[in-house]
Formats: structure tokens, sequence, C-alpha cells
């Protein structure tokens, strides 16, 4: 059966970042300040992000609600509030179930609003002080997961995307790293290529950040007790900052004519590089 809103306030979907409650957008903050109703995804997203809540919000943990039971809760909460929020953890379009519960929202005749956050795949690699594209060694980045109950559509295998030999930050994982170890190794990734693992990324405190190789990661993982909330960063510009030699970003060369600035040496530029972009 359809819900269907009288009065409808909108339904914001903010993302509330990686766990460090200071990572969130400052309009994700500030529809939080004008919320009546917020809807948090209590496993992930810290409280603290509902700091910023008005004193008489009302406030829910959605952790041992069904996506029925949520989608009734904002429609219900967008009749009496004109902002109601879904907090959820890092961007919402990742791995976020946004789209079953806008759906609804949408047949109700519920606007809906969706605020960008900073996903756990950038926090990583930054907690790591990793870059996830390096230079003449990748440029390109792949956000996906092993099989787990969600099963893969066809040609989405980790063996088959670790085939580009490009960065992969690999989501939902962590329990299932025998998984992510063969899908590289048959990927023709050599047993001494690079992984990191973050937990808790940003989490203030709590982080954990885990260096290895595809022989060691998965004992470090298990000695370190790590089963949850962690990010997996497979990349061959993994320890990137200890190298001696590094091909430089051609944004910042002094041979490179961009939009901002005029090349201060003879340009060799490849011409078929965007004049604006590194
Ligand atoms: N929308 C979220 C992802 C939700 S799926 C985002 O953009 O980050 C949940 C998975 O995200 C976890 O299994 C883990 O792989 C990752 N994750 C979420 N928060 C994390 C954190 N603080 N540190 C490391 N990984 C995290």
């Amino acid at each position: 059966m359809t819900v269907v809103s009288n009065a409808p306030g909108t339904v914001w979907f903010v993302g509330a970042g990686p766990g460090d409650p200071d990572l969130i957008t400052v309009k994700g903050r500030d529809a939080i300040a004008r919320a009546g109703a917020i809807l948090f995804a209590g496993s992930l997203v810290s409280e603290a992000a509902t700091r910023w809540a008005p004193e008489d919000c009302v406030i829910a943990d959605s952790k041992d609600m069904t996506l029925e039971q949520m989608t009734a809760w904002l429609i219900d909460q967008a009749s009496r509030h004109a902002v109601v929020v879904r907090l959820q953890t890092g961007d919402p379009g990742l791995y976020g179930a946004l789209i079953e519960l806008v759906q609804p929202l949408d047949a109700a005749g519920v606007p809906v609003t969706v605020v960008p956050g900073v996903s756990s795949a950038m926090a990583s690699a930054a907690a790591a002080v990793e870059s996830l594209t390096l230079p003449e060694v990748t440029q390109s980045v792949i956000f996906t997961r092993v099989e787990g109950r969600t099963p893969m559509p066809p040609g989405e295998s980790l063996a088959e995307l670790a085939r580009h030999r490009c960065t992969l930050c690999i989501f939902l994982s962590i329990t299932l790293l025998h998984k992510v170890e063969a899908g590289l190794r048959e990927a023709g990734w050599p047993g001494d290529a690079p992984l990191v693992v973050v937990h808790k990324a940003s989490w203030p405190g709590q982080e954990i950040i885990v260096r290895g190789t595809l022989d060691t990661l998965k004992a470090q993982c298990r000695a370190a007790g790590i089963v949850s909330q962690a990010m997996i960063l497979a990349s061959p510009t993994l320890g990137a900052r200890h190298w001696d030699s590094l091909i430089k970003s051609k944004l910042y060369d002094a041979r490179f004519t961009h939009r901002f600035r005029k090349a201060s040496v003879n340009s060799d530029q490849d011409p078929g590089l965007e004049k604006d972009t590194p």
C-alpha cells in the first residue's frame, strides 16, 4: 500500500561522512540544524553527527527497522516537519540503499534532496596519506566489493576488475579477505603487491591502518582483530610517498600551460592533454 503524504516536507538524504563528525559537509550540517526529524543509520553513523540537531528534533536509529518501516517513518515525519533528514554513512550514493528509499518517497509525493558526503574510500586514502591516482601509474579508480549476500553482476568479479591494474577501493569485504586475495591473484597481481586496510577511517581515536601485501594482509588483519568497518585499498600507487622516483603531475609542471598559468619554459606538452586539468 502506498502511503500518501499530506503536507509534504522534504526528506534530505545527507552523507554524514566516514565517522569523524567534522567530516560532514556544511550543507549537511545546516540541514541537520533545521531538521524536525532525523533517522540515522545506527550501525555506522556516529551519533555525534546528530550533535547539531535542534533540541526538539525527533531522532531515531534505523538499525532495527526494515526498509518499509524506514520509509513509513520518513513519510510520516515529512507530513509534520519541513525538513526531515536521513543521515547515512559516507556518501549516500555508495552502497546506501538510496534508491530503495527514494522510490517509495517519490510514490508518496514527498520531495527528496541528496547532500553528498565524504566516502570512506576517500577518508581511508587520506588516513593512509595515499593518492588513488598517480601520473603514468594509474589514472582510474574502481569502487567495488566482493560477492557476499549481494551477487556481483556479470563482468564485475574482482578478478575481472583487477585485470585493469588500476586502484580498487573494496567495500564491505573485510570478512571475505580470502575472496579478495583469490580475485587479485587470479588477475595476476603478485604476492608482494601492496595493500592497505583502514579500519574506522577518521573515527577519532579508533582508526587502525594495516599495510601489507597480498601474501600477508589476511594474517595481519586477523592479528589486528579487524572484522568490520574496514576499507581495502589495492593499488599500484600505494606507498608512493616513499618512492625515490615519481613522475610528476603535469598540472604543476613548469612546461605545462593551463587556464590559470602560462608555461614558464618551452612546452613539450602532449597536444591531446586537456588544458585545465592535471
Ligand atoms: N556509503 C558509504 C559506504 C557504505 S557500505 C561510504 O561512502 O563510505 C559500508 C562499508 O563502507 C563498510 O563495510 C566499509 O567497507 C566501508 N566503511 C564505512 N565507513 C568506514 C570507515 N570509517 N572506515 C573504513 N571503511 C568504512
